[in-house]
């Protein structure tokens, strides 16, 4: 059963995925060079495993890592606008710079709901990076600071994205076949 041949276009290949993590890493490490205390990444479950993954490795420099889990699409293709926290952050922030990685800015219902929580618990600094943003969709103002891909406002898979949670493992990010929908 091959993943691949649910796939109707590839939009960004591994290669090209690859090259602006390494980008993005490296800006990272630039912009953080001055900092006391090393850069937390907050990656969101689940869509942002695999790129959190990639980023750390790219971020020569000291990092640490932590997670959250929210509540998104379940199977469906559309933002519900609830928000819940499934699982939250095991350190304090109080004093951190943080640094929420995303899989996809697209309402940003989410992102909005989670830096304000996120704010609440008096971080140095807190920055997003999102490695795609949907063009057109966002409909509440969010300030990322690093966008790694501004992608056309389709449904995309791959990468850590799902649909029905399954095609997280694709190395590439694609748009499925129409007819995978109506299953
Ligand atoms: P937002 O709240 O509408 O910005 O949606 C954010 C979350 O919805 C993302 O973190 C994803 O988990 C999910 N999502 C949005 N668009 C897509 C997509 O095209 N493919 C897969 N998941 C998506």
């Amino acid at each position: 059963m091959s993943i691949h041949a649910d796939i109707d276009h590839v939009i960004l290949t591994e290669d090209v995925i690859a090259g602006r993590v390494r980008e993005l890493g490296a800006q990272i490490v630039r912009d953080y060079a001055s900092s006391s205390k090393p850069v937390l990444l907050v990656a969101v479950l689940r869509g942002a495993a695999l790129f959190v993954a990639d980023l750390a490795r790219a971020i020569e420099d000291k990092v640490e890592i932590d997670f959250m889990a929210v509540s998104s699409y379940g199977s469906s293709t559309k933002s519900s606008g609830v928000v819940r926290i499934l699982k939250d952050l095991d350190e304090d922030i109080e004093g951190r710079h943080v640094l929420v990685v995303e899989d996809i800015l697209d309402t940003g219902l989410t992102l909005k709901y989670l830096l304000r929580n996120l704010a609440s618990r008096k971080p140095a600094s807190l920055e997003v990076v999102t490695l795609l943003a949907k063009e057109g969709k966002q409909q509440v103002p969010i300030e990322c600071k690093y966008v790694g891909f501004s992608v056309p406002d389709e449904f995309v898979v791959g990468y850590g994205l799902d649909y029905g949670e399954r095609y997280r493992n694709l190395p590439y990010i694609g748009v499925l076949k129409p007819e995978i929908y109506a299953d």
